[in-house]
């Protein structure tokens, strides 16, 4: 009997897809020409109708902040889910400068991902391995296994995708400078806690052994921090208060030799802040004896010394016990190829819609550090924006035709509610007041010059969001969000009316909102800079501090653990052992 080639093709795919039915055609087909017509027929609307009805795969990278805040809230009930991360836990990552001197225990700030996805109705499949490809054009990822090699000895397999989160945050930004991965520790990840605990206590160790110079104990003891952001401040802070409230006593010969230097390539340090926030750090730091160089720009680390140079001086170099590195985030070389791809090769970080979608790249989506939006601007759309509020094809706005549209304008480019606001306007139509100098009566009527002139400035009021843990959770909860209503909002749309098509966007754009953010200073002291430009620096801040990071916990258990490392550390002091 011979069998003509398209029924062997859907016959083999339907093998594949669906085993028993399958088999059964094979049998029929072997039986009777007739039975052959039914069971291909059944098997080609099978097919089609399971396609319909299978979940839609869909695959999450990272299982960091944006990662885990993303599988917390989505309903994996209606996909098919399955997270890729070299790492399986979520790691708290505020707390890692408490951990690199003791305050808190490494195993205090991390969350086994097993144990945060296993209550979710439907199932979260877990692949610890490394995506080191995107291919979008076939929608799979390439993946490594550091932990298992297949038949070939490689450890490599590909996962399939409908849809794809890309939250792969970034990588230390040592801006090519020679020697720093070799001789610098980077404050990124609960493996660099552990070392720089490790080697602080190694400096201390080896600065108090005989027969040293003098010299060489205070290179030993000199700790060099380069970058005076949060993260290298708070890095200066803890482990001040680390020599100075427990080390001082253990170690009464050496204690006066130690010195902590924070090198800045900008005028200030905590620069990001309020001047407030940062003139009372340096201060403080200027009181603590923490020596802040602003305006040193480091050139080369080598096993011995770090050279740096400034506009005043020539090129000097120090000699070190230990450096940490803090200057930034960079992107990661997985992100950079998949960037060449998708046609984005000339940026530096990857770009998305106000809907975090990748453009040009259908399911794809990316959040938190790996990622930036990339706002829309008004005068990229204002002829389309001027046609769509123009309901009467009049060729002029009216007040009322404006009216109609604001809401969908201010949604759609959230920097014309933030120009108005810093212009101190209430209202969108005050703006033509501006425009022509004087009040807009209800019955003015604008015409597109008129209504280009008056949002002219709007965009210079576009905002980048910082690569925070507040943004990147923000984001996980509100694509999650979009996911579990997609099939709702396909239906009903409840975006803004869109300006360059017609009808609604389905989902309502990403919008960020601000908390505050802290510095914590040493000391028992913390700056916090809250919404509303509201600023307090102190003892008081610190427990605001302490309770706001404490409710941040990812679980009950991490919270427990954290809250009692911390009274360990009031009762019996940061733990010395070089372990
Ligand atoms: P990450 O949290 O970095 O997660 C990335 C995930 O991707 C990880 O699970 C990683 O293992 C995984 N991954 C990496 N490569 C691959 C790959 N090839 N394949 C698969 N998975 C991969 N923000 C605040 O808002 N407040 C703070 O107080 C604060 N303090 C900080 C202190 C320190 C020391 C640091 C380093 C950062 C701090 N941040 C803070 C910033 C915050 O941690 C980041 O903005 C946040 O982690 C970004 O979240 P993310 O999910 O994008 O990336
Ligand atoms: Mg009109």
């Amino acid at each position: 009997m011979r069998f003509s080639a398209s029924f062997l093709d859907r016959a083999s795919q339907a093998i594949r897809r669906r085993p028993t039915i399958s088999k059964l055609i094979v049998i029929c087909a072997l039986s009777s020409g007739g039975v052959l017509a039914y069971a291909d027929a059944k098997s080609d609307h099978d097919f089609e109708t399971s396609e319909l009805t299978r979940k839609k795969k869909l695959v999450v990278l990272g299982t960091g902040w944006a990662g885990t805040s993303f599988l917390r809230n989505l309903d994996a009930s209606q996909y098919d889910v399955q997270v890729v991360s070299p790492r399986n836990y979520f790691l708290f990552t505020p707390l890692l400068p408490s951990v690199t001197c003791g305050t808190v225990e490494p195993r205090s700030i991390v969350e086994p991902i097993r144990k945060i996805m296993h209550k979710k109705v439907g199932g979260i499949k877990f692949w610890e391995a490394e995506c080191y490809k995107i291919d979008p054009t076939n929608k799979k990822v390439l993946c490594c296994s550091n932990i298992w090699t297949n038949m070939d000895g490689s450890g490599e397999f590909a996962v399939d995708y409908d849809y794809l989160v890309i939250a792969l945050g970034a990588k230390p930004n040592t801006f090519n400078t020679p020697g720093v991965v070799e001789n610098c520790h980077f404050l990124k990840e609960i493996e660099d806690t552990q070392r720089i605990r490790r080697s602080v206590m190694n400096c201390f160790e080896r600065a108090s052994l005989p027969e040293l110079s003098e010299e060489d104990r205070r290179k030993n003891l000199h700790f060099v921090i380069v970058g005076g952001g949060p993260t290298g401040v708070e890095f200066a802070a803890e482990l001040h208060d680390f020599v100075s409230e427990d080390l001082a006593k253990l170690y009464p010969t050496v204690k006066d030799l130690v010195k902590i230097s924070v090198i800045e390539a900008g005028d200030h340090i905590l620069t990001m802040f309020d001047k407030r926030i940062t003139e009372f750090a340096e201060e403080k730091f200027q009181r603590d004896g923490i020596d802040v160089k602003t305006n040193f720009r480091v050139v080369k680390v080598s096993d011995k010394a770090i050279t740096m140079t400034s506009a005043s001086s020539r090129e000097i170099s120090v000699p070190y016990g230990m450096v940490v590195w803090s200057t930034g985030i960079g992107t990661r070389p997985v992100i950079l190829d998949f960037m060449k791809q998708v046609g984005q090769a000339d940026r530096r970080v990857l770009a998305t819609d106000e809907w975090l979608r990748v453009p040009n790249c259908d399911g794809v989506y990316a959040l938190g550090d790996c990622a930036t939006i990339s706002q829309r601007k008004v005068m990229e759309d204002i002829s389309a924006i001027f046609r769509v509020a123009d309901k009467d094809d009049s060729g002029t706005l009216t007040v009322k035709e404006i009216k109609d549209v604001l809401d969908d304008i201010c949604e759609r480019y959230p920097q014309v509610e933030l120009y108005l606001k810093s212009k101190q306007m209430k209202d969108f139509i005050d703006l033509f007041k501006d425009a022509n100098s004087n009040a807009v009566k209800e019955s003015k009527e604008l015409n597109i010059e008129e209504f280009k002139k008056a949002l002219a400035d709007v965009d210079s009021r576009v905002k980048m969001l910082p690569a925070t843990a507040q943004v990147a959770a923000q984001q996980g909860n509100y694509l999650a969000k979009c996911f579990n209503k997609m099939k709702i909002c396909e239906e009903n749309p409840e975006g803004p009316l869109r300006m360059r098509g017609s009808g609604r966007h389905r989902f309502h754009p990403f919008r960020y909102r601000h908390f505050g953010q802290f510095a914590p200073l040493g000391g028992e002291q913390t700056a916090a800079q809250l919404p509303g430009d509201w600023v307090s620096i102190g003892h008081s801040s610190q427990w605001l501090w302490y309770s706001v990071y404490a409710s941040k916990q990812v679980s009950w258990r991490t919270r427990f653990l954290v809250v009692s490392d911390w009274m360990r550390r009031f009762i019996h002091g940061r733990d010395s052992s070089c372990i």
